[in-house]
């Protein structure tokens, strides 16, 4: 088996979807993927600009080394297209560590949110049982041992206690632990009721909200 991280090459059929915004890859468009993260171990597939923004699969990446040594498939690649990635690699890596870094320098994360894989846990505003695959929201380590509060996504917002201390000033997904992992409508939504909810403190406004603001992260340079 290949050891490099990642393959590139012409989608040979239209059947792909990317893993990224879960559309579908064009016949012929270049695409990109993370070799064994897919089922049965094949390649995870990402439209070209959509796999930059999976940084914690980039971050495992050693970006020291050759473009050519991480990239399953370089050489087939047209001249320009070797050149852009000769310098996206190496910029999206570094930006992924820098990330992660930050991130563990945070802690973790007030709050955390995800698709119910079991209809076995119980709202704690209205204590009825949430459903398997809704959206549920929660407040980590405020359950018993330091597991995670869950609520249904309408009941959360009724918490004042546990809301007032979070800073909805910051972007979402500083706040949210899976909000990457949702589905964009409901990233929206999530973003939204921050705002409406955590009042951020206003000893901490200053000019910080328009720079960590939740629109942010969606800006891509
Ligand atoms: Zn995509
Ligand atoms: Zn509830």
């Amino acid at each position: 088996m290949a050891s490099e991280p990642l393959s590139a090459e012409y989608a040979k059929s239209a059947k792909s979807a990317c893993k990224g915004c879960m559309k579908n890859i064009a016949k012929g468009e270049l695409r990109i993927g993370f070799v064994g993260k897919a089922n049965f171990g094949t390649t995870a597939w990402y439209h070209y600009d959509c796999i930059w923004k999976n940084y914690e699969n980039l971050t495992s990446i050693d970006s020291s080394k050759t473009t050519k040594s991480i990239v399953l498939g370089y050489s087939d690649l047209k001249e320009d297209e070797k050149k852009k990635l000769d310098v996206d690699l190496p910029k999206y890596c570094k930006e992924a560590a820098e990330k992660a870094a930050a991130a563990a320098k945070e802690g973790p994360l007030p709050m955390a949110t995800e698709y119910a894989k079991s209809a076995k846990s119980s709202c704690k505003g209205c204590s009825k049982s949430i459903d398997k695959g809704a959206l549920r929201v929660g407040f980590t380590g405020k359950a018993n041992f330091g597991a995670t509060a869950w609520y249904h996504y309408d009941c959360i917002w009724k918490d004042n206690d546990n809301l007032k201390s979070i800073d909805g000033s910051k972007a979402a997904e500083k706040i949210i632990k899976g909000y990457s992992d949702l589905q964009d409508e409901d990233q929206d939504k999530i973003e939204a009721d921050l705002l409406k909810h955590c009042k951020p403190p206003a000893d901490k406004r200053k000019g910080d909200a328009s720079k960590d603001g939740p629109t942010a992260a969606k800006k891509s340079k």
